[in-house]
C-alpha cells in the first residue's frame, strides 16, 4: 500500500530532532542514509522535494543556545546560523549522489498570496527541471509570529499541493497516528489507514508536541487535511531509523492517508490550502445544503460573520453543527457582510446603497470540504 514506486512527485518532511542531536548537532550518518534514499528514488525517476527542519536547532548547538529559552530575536540569529550549515549539509550530501540542490526558503505569504505564490511554484518547477532537488525551510530569520508558519508539517502540505505532489511523507518522532497520544493513554492502538479526515479522526490528534519539533499530531493532521482535499496522499512515520524512506517502501508500520477521490484542482486548491482564513462566516442548513450541490453562498444564508475581513479574502466557511464545510474567497468586506448577512439578495442594494454582488461568496471562489461518511470511516479505523 505504502509502496513508494507508484508516486511519481513525493515531498518528504523531516523533523528537526531527526536531524539534530541536541550536544552533537548534525546527525551525518542519519542524513547519509536519507540521502542514499533520495538518491534511490531519483535513480527511478521520481521528483524528490525536502522540506527540511532544524535550522534553529542546529543553530542553538552551534552557537552552544542549547536547552535555553530563546528569545524571538535569538532564535531568529540561531535560524540564521543553523539554516546555512543545514544548506551546506544537504548540499554536500546530495552532491554525493551526482545531484544537485536548490535552497527555497519562504514565508507564509509565499504561499498565501496568490501572485507570489505563482511565483514560489514557478522557482520550483524550473529547478525540477534542471534536475536539482529542492531543499525548503521556512524563513525563520524574517518570519515572526503573524507572519509565520510555524510548522513545518503545514508547510510541507503546501508545498506539497502547490506543485502537484502525489505523496506527501512526514517523518516524525512517532510511527503513524493512535486512536488517542499514546504516552497519554497506554490503551491507544496504531491506525494504518484513514480513509477520511472525519471529526473522529481530528480528535485522535490530540496537542502533543517534543521540544525540538513544534508540530505534534495536531499539524499533521491539519497538513493531511490540506493534502489530501488536494489529491496527495500522506504517510506519517517515524523516521529515527536508518534510510527512512526504504523503511516505508518496505511496509514498516505507518499511517497512510488516502487521497479524496475528488480532489480539488488548480486555482482551487491554492484556496483550499490557506493556512489562516481571516474570518468565519456561520451559515445555516439551507445554505449549507445550497453550497454541497454547487451552489454560492448567498447572504440570506449566513447568519453570523466574525473577523475583520477585507473583499477577496478567503474566509472558512462554518455549517449550523459547527464544522467547516467550505473555504472561499468572500465578495465583501467584514463591515458590509455584517449589515447584508441574513437578507434576500434584493434587499442589499437598499441597505448598501448600490448595486452589488449577488453572491456573499461565488462558487468560482469556493471549495466545499469532503462529504465525509463519518460512521464507515471510523469503523475501518477502529478494525485496524
Ligand atoms: N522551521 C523550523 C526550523 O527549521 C522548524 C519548524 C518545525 O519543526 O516544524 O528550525
Amino acid at each position: 500500500m505504502t509502496s513508494l514506486s507508484r508516486y511519481r512527485r513525493i515531498v518528504v518532511k523531516i523533523g528537526s530532532a531527526l536531524l539534530v542531536d541536541r550536544r552533537t548537532g548534525l546527525r551525518k550518518e542519519w542524513l547519509a542514509s536519507m540521502v542514499d534514499d533520495i538518491g534511490a528514488l531519483a535513480a527511478r525517476g521520481t521528483d524528490v522535494l525536502v522540506v527540511s527542519s532544524g535550522a534553529i536547532a542546529l543553530g542553538r548547538t552551534i552557537l552552544g543556545l542549547a536547552g535555553k529559552t530563546l528569545k524571538l530575536e535569538e532564535s531568529q540569529a540561531a535560524a540564521a546560523v543553523g539554516q546555512i550549515a543545514l544548506a551546506g549539509a544537504w548540499s554536500a550530501e546530495l552532491a554525493r549522489h551526482g545531484l544537485k540542490s536548490g535552497q527555497i526558503l519562504v514565508t507564509l505569504g509565499d504561499t498565501e498570496e496568490r501572485r507570489r505564490y505563482l511565483n514560489a511554484r514557478a522557482t520550483i518547477s524550473t529547478l525540477l527541471k534542471l534536475g536539482a532537488v529542492p531543499v525548503i525551510n521556512e524563513n525563520d530569520t524574517v518570519a515572526t509570529s503573524e507572519i509565520r508558519y510555524g510548522d513545518n508539517d503545514r508547510l510541507a502540505a503546501r508545498v506539497a499541493t502547490m506543485m502537484g505532489a502525489d505523496l506527501l511523507v512526514l517523518l516524525s518522532d512517532i510511527d503513524g497516528l493512535y486512536t488517542a497520544p499514546p504516552a497519554r493513554d497506554p490503551a491507544a492502538t496504531h491506525i494504518p489507514v484513514v480513509e477520511a479526515i472525519t471529526p473522529e479522526i481530528d480528535a485522535m490528534a490530540g496537542e502533543a508536541a517534543s521540544e525540538l519539533s513544534r508540530g505534534g499530531m495536531r499539524t499533521k493532521i491539519d497538513a493531511g487535511k490540506i493534502a489530501t482535499a488536494a489529491g496527495t496522499a500522506m504517510v506519517i512515520t517515524a523516521g529515527n531509523r536508518l534510510n527512512p524512506l526504504a523503511a516505508i517502501d518496505r511496509g514498516e508500520r505507518a499511517t497512510f492517508f488516502k487521497p479524496s477521490p475528488r480532489p480539488v484542482r488548480g486555482y482551487k486548491t491554492w484556496i483550499a490550502g490557506h493556512l489562516e482564513p481571516a474570518g468565519r462566516l456561520v451559515i445555516d442548513a439551507g445554505a449549507e445544503a445550497a453550497l454541497r450541490s454547487g451552489k454560492s453562498l448567498l447572504p440570506a444564508g449566513v447568519r453570523a460573520v466574525e473577523g475583520s475581513f477585507a473583499r477577496g479574502d478567503t474566509v472558512a466557511i462554518v455549517g449550523p453543527a459547527g464544522f467547516e464545510v467550505a473555504r472561499g474567497l468572500v465578495a465583501y468586506d467584514a463591515s458590509d457582510a455584517v449589515r447584508i448577512a441574513g437578507l434576500k439578495s434584493a434587499a442589499i442594494a437598499g441597505v448598501l446603497g448600490h448595486e452589488a454582488r449577488a453572491a456573499m461568496v461565488h462558487r468560482d471562489d469556493l471549495v466545499v470540504s469532503r462529504l465525509e461518511r463519518q460512521t464507515d470511516a471510523a469503523a475501518t479505523a477502529a478494525g485496524d
